[in-house]
């Protein structure tokens, strides 16, 4: 569990690590893909409460902890960070809205890493970081 990031990220923008907010990592770090709202607090029990599981999520994506996953309908999905989950990628089905986390194979990773660097060569840009989103039909929908 990466309680001690989370502790640490959230120190750093003064906040306390509450049992909530806790509760709402663990969550997230149980998960094996990005999750809604109404997901994590069906997963959670009632450990996190309803009443600030936005307001802790608000707080834990300022203190670098979780990230917000756009997906291809209107649900805010959520996920802990890179640094604490690992690289990987998202399919998007766009008939039942799931996002699916997939593995970042090292073929794909090094063919954008030189992709990065023309891009740095031809418009000076300097790539930090990449985010792949593969959207279709998930194996329940086709
Ligand atoms: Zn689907
Ligand atoms: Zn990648």
């Amino acid at each position: 569990m990466p309680h001690e990031e989370a502790a640490a990220g959230l120190d750093r923008v003064d906040q306390r690590y509450t049992r909530g907010r806790r509760a709402l990592v663990e969550v997230l770090a149980g998960a094996d893909r990005p999750l809604t709202v109404p997901e994590i607090l069906a997963a959670s029990g009632s450990a996190v409460p309803q009443s600030s599981a936005y307001r802790s999520l608000t707080v834990l994506i300022d203190a670098g902890v979780v990230r917000r996953v756009t997906g291809t309908d209107d649900m805010g999905r959520f996920e802990l960070a890179e640094h604490l989950r690992g690289h990987h990628h998202h399919l998007h089905c766009v008939s039942c809205g799931t996002v699916a986390d997939v593995q970042a194979v090292p073929r794909l990773e090094r063919a954008l890493a030189a992709a990065a660097e023309l891009a740095a060569e031809e418009t000076g840009f300097a790539v930090m970081e990449h985010r792949i989103d593969l959207v279709g039909h998930c194996s329940g929908c086709r």
